[in-house]
C-alpha cells in the first residue's frame, strides 16, 4: 500500500519514526514529541504506524465515550453529512433541535433552560464566564488545581500559573480558592471588599488537576453559598460529564448533588459545561443554562460561533447519548470502572499508593514521582494511558471497554511496576 502525502509524493508505508520527524517540522511544537503514531482504531483497539496493537485506556483524553468506528457514530454522521453538512446559525436544523431537547432532558434542566452550542470546552466556559459577565457582578471564583481551558477567559478560570503566566494580562476579576475547602469558599463568597461575586467555577472531579473529586458534600454545601449570595454555581462537567464516571454528569451522583437535586431541585446548578465525551470523538461542546433568568442572561446578537451546533456535530452527539443509553453505558462505566479501581488498589506492589476518581476516570496514584515511566512502559506494553500528575497515571478507557479488556491491563501492571522500579530504584515517598 502506498501513501500520497501532502508534498505529493507516494511512499512506501512510512514508519513511525519518520512520520514523527515530520511531523516535528511541521506541526507546531506545543505537545511535545508525540509518543506514538496512530492509524486506526476501533473499539477500544488503536493500532500504531508500525502495527503494533494498543489497547486505549485514554480515548483521546476522555473523549471516545464509545471507542473507534462506532458503527452507530459512524453511520449517524455520515448520514447527516451527506444529508445537510453545514448551514449557518441564522438557519435551524431539526438534529440541532433534537440535541438541545436530549441535553436538557439528560441533564435534568427545568423549564426555561436552554443551550448554547460551541465546538469545544474552553468555549462552553467562555460562554459561561459571559454569563457570570452579564449579571453585573465583578468576580468569579474558581478552584485552585482547576483546568478550564486555554483561550483567554478559560485561562483566566485556570489556576495553574505554568499555564496563565505567560499570556497576562488575562481577563480579570477571577479568583482562586482552595478545592474542597468549604470555610474558605464561604469567606470568599462573604467579603464584597472588591464587589459581589458573579459565579462560582468548579469540576465535580478535577480531571487535568490529577483525577481529584470534590469532597463529598462539597457541591452541595458551595450549592446552598451561591444561592445565599446570589451567585451562580457553573459546574465545569468538560470531562467529567458525558456519562464518564456512571451518572450522565458526575455532579448528578448522589454525594455530589444527586442527593440534594432529590431534595429540592433549587440544588441543581445554574450553568453546566459540556465538550470531550458529548461527541464521542467529534467536536461538539454545550453550555447548558438552567432556568430562565440564567438562559436569558446572553441575549440576541451577544455571543455566538460559526461552527456551534453544526449538524454534523449534532448528530454525532445524538448518536453518542443514543447508543449509551440504548447498551447501559452508564452502568458499564460504573462495573468496569470499579473492576479497574479494585484491581489497581489490590496491586501489592510498592510504587502503588492507591487509586482516586470516580466511573471511568481513575487515577493510579504512586508513591513516587514516576507516572511518565509507568505511562512509557505501559506503552511499550500495548496500554494507552496518560501521566496527568508527576505521580498520578491518568485511565479514562472508552465506555465500552469490556471486562476481558480491563483484565489484560490489571494482569499486565505488575510485571510494568517491577520493571519501572527496577530502572528507577525504590521510591523516595510521593505526594498524594
Ligand atoms: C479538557 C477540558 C477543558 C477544555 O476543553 P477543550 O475542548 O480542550 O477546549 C475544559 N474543562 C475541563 C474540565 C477539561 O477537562
Amino acid at each position: 500500500m502506498t501513501v500520497t502525502t501532502s508534498r505529493g509524493g507516494a511512499l512506501d508505508r512510512p514508519r513511525s519514526e519518520e512520520w514523527l520527524d515530520r511531523h516535528a517540522a511541521s506541526v507546531m511544537g506545543t505537545y511535545g514529541r508525540p509518543a506514538r503514531v496512530l492509524v486506526r482504531g476501533e473499539g477500544a483497539h488503536l493500532w500504531d504506524a508500525d502495527g503494533n496493537q494498543l489497547l486505549d485506556l485514554l480515548a483521546g483524553i476522555a473523549t471516545n465515550a464509545l471507542g473507534h468506528a462506532h458503527p452507530a457514530l459512524t453511520g449517524a454522521v455520515s448520514a447527516q453529512l451527506a444529508t445537510l453538512g453545514h448551514v449557518s446559525n441564522l438557519a435551524a436544523t431539526p438534529v440541532q433541535v433534537g440535541l438541545a431537547e436530549t441535553l436538557l432532558r439528560t441533564c435534568d434542566a427545568p423549564e426555561g433552560s436552554r443551550v448554547f452550542f460551541t465546538n469545544s470546552g474552553a468555549e462552553a466556559n467562555e460562554a459561561a464566564f459571559k454569563m457570570a459577565r452579564r449579571t453585573g457582578r465583578p468576580r468569579v471564583l474558581a478552584a485552585e488545581g482547576g483546568f478550564h481551558g486555554r483561550t483567554m477567559g478559560a485561562l483566566a478560570l485556570t489556576a495553574n500559573p505554568a499555564y496563565r503566566e505567560p499570556f497576562a494580562p488575562l481577563p480579570g476579576g477571577v479568583e482562586h480558592v482552595p478545592f474542597g475547602d468549604v470555610e474558605a469558599m464561604a469567606a470568599a463568597l462573604a467579603d464584597t471588599s472588591a464587589g459581589e461575586v458573579a459565579a462560582v467555577v468548579l469540576e465535580p472531579v478535577q480531571g487535568e488537576g490529577g483525577v481529584r473529586p470534590a469532597p463529598a458534600g462539597y457541591l452541595a454545601a458551595v450549592r446552598r453559598l451561591t444561592r445565599e449570595h446570589g451567585a451562580l454555581l457553573v459546574l465545569d462537567e468538560v470531562q467529567s460529564g458525558a456519562g464518564r464516571t456512571g451518572t450522565w454528569l458526575a455532579h448528578q451522583q448522589p454525594h455530589h448533588l444527586g442527593d440534594a437535586i432529590a431534595a429540592d431541585p433549587a440544588m441543581r446548578p445554574d450553568v453546566v459545561t459540556l465538550a470531550k465525551g458529548l461527541g464521542g470523538g467529534i467536536p461538539v461542546g454545550a453550555a447548558v443554562a438552567y432556568g430562565p433568568a440564567v438562559a436569558g442572561l446572553l441575549g440576541v446578537g451577544q455571543h455566538g460561533t460559526t461552527f456551534g451546533g453544526n449538524p454534523v456535530a449534532a448528530a454525532a452527539a445524538l448518536a453518542t447519548i443514543h447508543v449509551i443509553e440504548r447498551d447501559g453505558l452508564l452502568d458499564r462505566a460504573r462495573h468496569v470502572g470499579a473492576l479497574l479501581r479494585d484491581g489497581m488498589v489490590a496491586v501489592d506492589h510498592p510504587l502503588v499508593l492507591g487509586v482516586r476518581g470516580e466511573g471511568l476516570l481513575l487515577a493510579l496514584v504512586l508513591s513516587a514521582p514516576v507516572a511518565r515511566d509507568v505511562t512509557a512502559e505501559l506503552l511499550g506494553a500495548g496500554f494507552v494511558v496518560n501521566a496527568v500528575a508527576p505521580d498520578a497515571v491518568r485511565l479514562a478507557p472508552p465506555l465500552v471497554l469490556t471486562d476481558a479488556q480491563a483484565t489484560t491491563f490489571l494482569d499486565a501492571l505488575p510485571g510494568v511496576l517491577d520493571r519501572v522500579l527496577q530502572r528507577s530504584g525504590p521510591p523516595t515517598g510521593g505526594t498524594a
